[in-house]
C-alpha cells in the first residue's frame, strides 16, 4: 500500500513531517508522497527521517490554481529528479503573493475591532499560512464559537474579511510543473465542476490537452462510483492514475493515512510504478 497524498504542518496539517514519516512506517507504506500545498517545505524536511527509516519519500505539492472562475487543486510529483530552481523560484513568488494577502486580511479584521496579530497567526501555519489558521486564532481568543463561524463572519468570500489573493492559471501551474520535469494529476476531481460528470469531462480533457498527466482516481472522499468514473476518465485521455489520503491529522478527523476514511482507500504500489513509466 502506498499514500501519494498527504500534507505536515509546513502547511496545514497537523503532523510534523519527522511524525509524518513515522505514521507511514507504522503503517507499513510502501512509498509516501508529500503533497502540502505550494511548499517543499514539510517533504525536505521528511527526508532525512525517510532515509534512516527506509521509507521510499516522494516529492509532490499540490498548487491552488484557477480553472474559469473555479479554484482547482493540482497535485504535482517529482518522481525523475527534483524540481528546477527556477520552479522553485515561481513558487516562491507565489507564497510571497499569499503573505501579502494574509497582510491585507489582518488589516481588515483589525478595522473590524478584532485584537489579532500576523505573528499570532504564523505560529499556527508556519510556512504557509492560510485561512484555517485565522480561523483557529479567532476561535482560540473567543471571537468566534467555532471554525465555521469563523469563515461564515469573518473569512468566506462573502464574509468582511475577505481578501482574494492572485491564483495561478491551471494551464500555467501545468506547463511550470512540466517544464520542472514533474507531472501534474487533478487532485480530488469529486470537488471539480461541483461534480457534474460531463462538465468534468470537458474540464479534464482541456487540462489533459494542456499537458496535465494524472487524475487522482483514488481518494478519501471518493465514492466507488466516482473511482470507476475517475478510472474510465483516466483511460480516456491517456492520463496515469494517481491515488491518496490527503491526510492532514487532527486537521481532518476521520481521514488515516494510507487508508483513507473508514478504510476505503488502499493503493497498490503497481500504481506508482506505472506512474513513473509514463515518464512525460
Ligand atoms: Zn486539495
Ligand atoms: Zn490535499
Amino acid at each position: 500500500m502506498i499514500d501519494l497524498h498527504s500534507h505536515t504542518d509546513q502547511s496545514d496539517g497537523t503532523f510534523t513531517p519527522a511524525e509524518l514519516v513515522g505514521e507511514a512506517m507504522k503503517l507499513g507504506l510502501e512509498a509516501l508522497a508529500i503533497t502540502d500545498h505550494d511548499t517543499f517545505k514539510g517533504y525536505d524536511m521528511a527526508v532525512p527521517y525517510a532515509k534512516e527509516a527506509g521509507l521510499e519519500l516522494i516529492c509532490g505539492i499540490e498548487l491552488s490554481t484557477k480553472f474559469g472562475g473555479a479554484t482547482v487543486h493540482m497535485l504535482a510529483y517529482f518522481l525523475w529528479e527534483p524540481p528546477t530552481a527556477e520552479f522553485c523560484t515561481w513558487l516562491e513568488a507565489l507564497l510571497e503573493s499569499r503573505r501579502e494577502r494574509n497582510r491585507q486580511l489582518i488589516v481588515k479584521l483589525q478595522d473590524l475591532g478584532l485584537d489579532i496579530t500576523l505573528a499570532e497567526v504564523e505560529t499556527k501555519g508556519r510556512t504557509l499560512t492560510a485561512r484555517p489558521h485565522f480561523g483557529r486564532v479567532l476561535l482560540e481568543k473567543g471571537y468566534v464559537s467555532s471554525m465555521q463561524e469563523a469563515f461564515d463572519k469573518y473569512l468566506d468570500e462573502a464574509a468582511p474579511g475577505y481578501v482574494q489573493r492572485r491564483e495561478v492559471p491551471v494551464d500555467e501551474a501545468i506547463a511550470r510543473v512540466k517544464a520542472a520535469g514533474g507531472i501534474t494529476s487533478l487532485a480530488h476531481p469529486v470537488r471539480v465542476a461541483k461534480n457534474d460528470w460531463d462538465t468534468l469531462a470537458v474540464w479534464v480533457k482541456k487540462m489533459a490537452d494542456a499537458g496535465m498527466g494524472a487524475i487522482e482516481v483514488f481518494h478519501s472522499d471518493h465514492t466507488p462510483e466516482n473511482v470507476a468514473y475517475y478510472g474510465q476518465l483516466a483511460e480516456r485521455f491517456g492520463l496515469a492514475v494517481t491515488g491518496g489520503s490527503d491526510f492532514h491529522g487532527g486537521n481532518k478527523p476521520g481521514i488515516d493515512l494510507g487508508t483513507g476514511h473508514r478504510r476505503n482507500l488502499s493503493v497498490p504500489y503497481s500504481l506508482l510504478a506505472k506512474l513513473r513509466a509514463a515518464r512525460p
